[in-house]
């Protein structure tokens, strides 16, 4: 397996101990030996090999960029060119773009390593990573459960040290709830910090890439080499690139942490609520000043997000009609539209089409679109009252930690529930990041969520290293 972080990787290949190529040869073998987790659909070993090689060469001349021999895994709904890029789903599984997302470019160019593409759920719609044409992906810590979705295979890619870090895109809480359930760390950025150009769309208004990692310094270096302006996204920010050096803070110089109130703690089960009070027992104790928020819009925030969300990916997903590229039914007697969209997407974005079109519909635009727009409205406002209060917030990641391989697949509703606590951050634009923060009996991992305002990234990243270090002694 490969090296707990990127920067130990680094020290062990500028003493000598290691190289790029045997931390390559490590990633692979790791990558088969526990095959069986459905971590990748796509694995570049060849291509990972002969990179390693150039970048021992660059160490070797103190060249070292300062990504060099990163091992990266993507999650295979980010466009990477000549290697097939298939968003889990029939309908690209031999799509291979001709072009490379910025955020591909920019990890590349600074040294970072491709070794694949991982599993997801159908264009990263779902909790679980069962929505995947390519198969279920497992929970590295218990194969009978799921790993998170819907960047499940990112997320057990760097619990398993099959990479140093990978990406995944959050548009409820996909990079998040999965870094949850594996036991990493997870970032989902300011919408608009990091660019989207490549990244195969969902919801266009919510998506964002971002960086799961084993530490909040790999993912803040990460996130670093990835964000800033890109003229390819017409909705990249002016913002420059996210900092990645996290100074802890001194001892009475530390931000004011806002904790939600029981309604909010409400539907999370004990282990989790117990990991919440004892992540805050660590902080009191640590020196930070805490305050109890509350929300008035958290009643709106699962039924804003899916009528949003449904009606952005009805319209994203009308480009794959069998026409321009992907999979094409062939089906001489009948309507060849009809018949490739019914068997190139499963049933989970049939689902959201028909939803996202029926939201979107000339009868229930009003009472459902517009009124979705207003609550998003609402939203960002409770957000701005409760930043008043506190510098960033402090919630579970998750209401449970890993659910069992079935248990909700049959209850669309139960799953969507699974992500009551990471939505409202897309909705809002801001930042928000799980760390982990303990396990549970089972040896489940529970992660902790951080979020702050709109830009405030980089204080967020060095409030989550800070907590890092006040958590480790939770987890055992
Ligand atoms: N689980 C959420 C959904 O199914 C979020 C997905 C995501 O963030 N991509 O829509």
């Amino acid at each position: 397996m490969v090296s707990p972080t990127y920067y130990q990787f680094r020290q062990r290949v500028l003493s000598g101990e290691i190289t790029c190529r045997t931390e390559v040869e490590a990633a692979i073998q790791r990558i088969n030996q526990l095959a069986h987790l459905g971590a990748f659909i796509t694995v570049c070993s060849q291509e990972a090999l002969a990179a390693a090689d150039r970048c021992d060469q660059n160490f070797r001349n103190g060249k070292a960029r300062p990504l060099e021999g990163l091992i990266l895994a993507v999650k295979d709904n980010i466009s990477t060119r000549g290697i097939r890029t298939t968003c889990a789903s029939r309908m690209l599984e031999h799509f291979v773009p001709v072009f490379t997302a910025t955020v591909v470019e920019r990890l590349i160019s600074a040294g970072a390593i491709i070794i694949g593409k991982t599993n997801l759920d159908e264009f990263a719609m779902g909790s679980s990573n069962e929505n995947s044409f390519f198969g279920i992906a497992r929970n590295p810590h218990d194969p009978e459960r799921v790993p998170g979705g819907s960047s499940g295979g990112s997320a057990i890619a760097v619990a398993t040290r099959m990479a140093h870090v990978a990406l995944g895109s959050d548009t409820g809480g996909s990079i998040r709830q999965p870094a949850a359930f594996c036991g990493v760390v997870g970032f989902k950025p300011t919408y608009g910090r990091i660019s989207r150009y490549g990244l195969v769309a969902f919801a266009s208004s919510l998506d964002q890439i971002g960086p799961i990692a084993s530490d909040v310094a790999d993912a803040a270096l990460v996130a670093h080499i990835m964000s800033g302006h890109d003229r390819h996204d017409s909705t990249s920010v002016t913002l420059p690139p996210i900092a990645a050096d996290l100074i802890p803070f001194a001892p009475g110089k530390r931000p004011r942490i806002g904790i939600v109130s029981d309604d909010v703690l409400h539907g999370c089960d004990v282990d989790v609520q117990n990991t919440y009070a004892a992540t805050i027992a660590r902080l009191d104790s640590a020196g930070y000043s805490t305050v109890t928020v509350h929300f008035t819009s958290m009643e709106a925030w699962i039924p804003t997000y899916y009528i949003l969300a449904t009606a952005e990916a009805s319209s994203n997903l009308a480009r794959y009609d069998g026409v321009r590229y992907g999979f094409r039914a062939d089906n001489p007697n009948g309507d060849m539209m009809t018949a490739t969209r019914t068997l190139g997407f499963g049933v989970e974005v049939k689902r959201r089409i028909m939803l996202g079109t029926y939201v979107l519909s000339s009868g229930y635009y009003d009472a459902y679109y517009r009124t979705a727009q207003r609550a998003r409205r609402w939203i960002c406002e409770d957000y701005r009252q409760i930043f008043r209060q506190c510098d960033v917030l402090l919630l579970p990641t998750t209401p449970t930690p890993a659910f069992r391989i079935g248990e909700k697949t049959t209850d669309p509703l139960a799953m969507y529930l699974n992500d009551a606590l990471t939505v409202a951050a897309n909705l809002a634009g801001i930042p928000a990041i799980s760390i982990p923060a303990g396990k549970n009996s089972n040896g489940l991992p529970i992660g902790i969520q951080l979020q702050s305002p709109f830009g405030n990234d980089e204080q967020l990243l060095q409030i989550a290293y800070d907590i890092e270090q006040c958590v480790a002694g939770n987890a055992s």
